[in-house]
């Protein structure tokens, strides 16, 4: 029994043994210890003078009552309140005492510091909230920002994924990386992988496709997460969607090769005009001296074919004047002049030329846009039949439907080489050229911007299988 009494006394737990009202009738040196009280052996102490005043009601209006039936209760909240005004937060476990009657007489209770414990609670709930408030920003990111397990399996998806990519994160978690990358970016995101196994960051572009199939550009950031002694355990991938900024990129590209183009041009045509204002003059002198018939002949394509150097020097670029409003032009004979000028070449490479024009009714438009186009589909239809073949040139008026405006249609086609799809998909792309050194790759992108600007349009159609190899181009404009 004095082993008990020393025990009770010198427990590390602050014990009391109280009256149901609340008075201390005996109470260890924690207890003491722990609420700030005398050892008030001498004086009545009542536990509700060492709790706070919202405590001390707590204690007689729910703990005691609750006590007196069932008989204990276990971590309870309650503040103490210290004579120096300091608060401590404390769990309270008590143990109704019943005498020998059986009617309740006492309550043993034991009080435990809880400051260290809702220190804790408080970083907790804080670092939750921090965690919390970082996840939204993951969650709620326009950037796919990702896990993957380190066989490269999704295993979480943001608002950005879905907005990038077009799949839900039901649709698409434990499926591969590879289902987000277009085919060709497979040997390059194995690449990555295996650097990432060796720990390293990849910071790489790939091309990305997402649900509908389409493709988009993408910056993709990944990084490794290892544990001891150095395995992937699972890697994060932060995924941008750059298409419009390399587009743009690509524009500006395009747009700074086609002034310094537009500027060499320039300063070309303007560097031969002079020559060739001076031979176009000694040509004319020439035809008024008495030449013999034939030379007089000579004299004459001569000139055709000079009008038509002068023409490339101050048209091929665009860099001709512009007549200043739409004149009615007699599609047969345009089409007649430029077909001759082709006369010889055609002759040569044993390309016959028909055309059909006479059931086109003039058209309105600046001179020398139309006369353009059809000299590049003309040039590129002569340029597919280096070994020969037809070029058939149709115009007519058409009638899409009664009461509809009559169109007119120009059909240029040819019996060339053809295009295959990948050439086709590229033909109006400026500098897109299969010539080499031969061609510029403006042609066509010239004819469509002229096209476009007579309200037209462009429609192509090419083979190159043997039998049905050449090229169609179909242009329509609007009377
Ligand atoms: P270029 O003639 O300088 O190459 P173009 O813009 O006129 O540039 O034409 C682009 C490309 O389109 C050509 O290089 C050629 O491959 C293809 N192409 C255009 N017209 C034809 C055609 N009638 N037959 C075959 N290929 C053509
Ligand atoms: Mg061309």
């Amino acid at each position: 029994m004095h082993l008990a009494v020393e025990f009770f006394e010198n427990s590390p737990c602050a014990q009391a043994l109280l009256d149901i009202d609340g008075l201390v009738r005996s109470a260890n040196r924690s207890f003491w210890t722990l609420t700030g009280g005398e050892d008030a052996a001498a004086s009545e102490f009542h536990i509700q003078q060492a709790l706070t005043r919202g405590a001390a009601m707590f204690y007689e209006s729910q703990l005691v009552p609750t006590l007196l039936q069932r008989g204990k209760v276990e971590g309870i909240s309650l503040e103490l309140r210290l004579p120096s005004a300091q608060q401590i937060p404390v769990f309270a476990n008590a143990v109704l005492h019943r005498g020998a009657d059986g009617h309740p007489d006492g309550i043993f209770l034991t009080l435990f510091d809880a400051t260290q414990r809702r220190l804790y609670e408080k970083e907790l709930l804080r670092a939750r909230k921090e965690a919390e408030r970082l996840s939204e920003v993951v969650r709620r990111s326009s950037d796919a920002i990702l896990r993957f397990g380190p066989d490269g399996t999704i295993q979480s998806w943001n608002e950005g994924a879905i907005r990038i990519f077009g799949w839900s994160s039901a649709e698409v978690l434990g499926r591969s990386i590879s289902s987000l990358m277009d085919d060709g970016a497979a040997t390059a995101m194995q690449d990555a992988m295996a650097l990432l196994g060796s720990g390293t960051q990849v910071v790489r572009d790939f091309a990305g496709v997402r649900k509908d199939g389409s493709t988009l550009d993408l910056s993709v950031s990944l990084t490794p997460h290892l544990e001891a002694p150095g395995t992937l355990v699972a890697f994060s991938a932060i995924i941008r969607d750059v298409t419009l900024l390399k587009a743009s990129e690509r524009a500006l590209l395009q747009n700074e090769k086609l002034a310094s183009v537009g500027r060499m041009a320039s300063s070309i045509a303007h560097e031969i005009n002079n020559p060739l204002e001076a031979v176009t003059n000694l040509l004319y002198i020439l035809q008024s001296h008495p030449l013999p018939a034939e030379s007089l002949e000579l004299v004459t394509m001569a000139q055709e074919e000079l009008a038509r150097v002068s023409q490339i020097a101050t048209q091929t670029l665009r860099f001709y004047k512009q007549s200043s409003s739409r004149v009615p032009v007699d599609v047969e004979t345009l089409v007649q002049s430029v077909l001759a000028l082709y006369r010889s070449r055609f002759a040569n490479a044993g390309i016959t030329a028909s055309s059909d024009c006479k059931r086109a009714s003039p058209f309105r438009c600046f001179d020398g846009e139309i006369r353009q186009i059809i000299v590049n589909l003309v040039a590129n239809a002569f340029d597919a039949m280096k070994s020969g073949g037809t070029l058939t040139i149709r115009c007519r008026d058409t009638i899409l439907f009664s009461g509809s405006r009559p169109e007119l249609r120009i059909t240029i086609a040819d019996t060339g080489t053809g295009m295959d799809s990948s050439t086709l998909r590229r033909l109006f792309e400026p500098f897109f050229t299969t010539k080499g050194i031969g061609g510029t790759g403006l042609g066509m992108w010239i004819t469509q911007d002229l096209v476009n600007k007579n309200a037209g349009r462009v429609r192509v159609r090419s083979s190159v299988k043997p039998e049905k190899r050449g090229t169609v181009f179909v242009l329509t404009f609007p009377h």
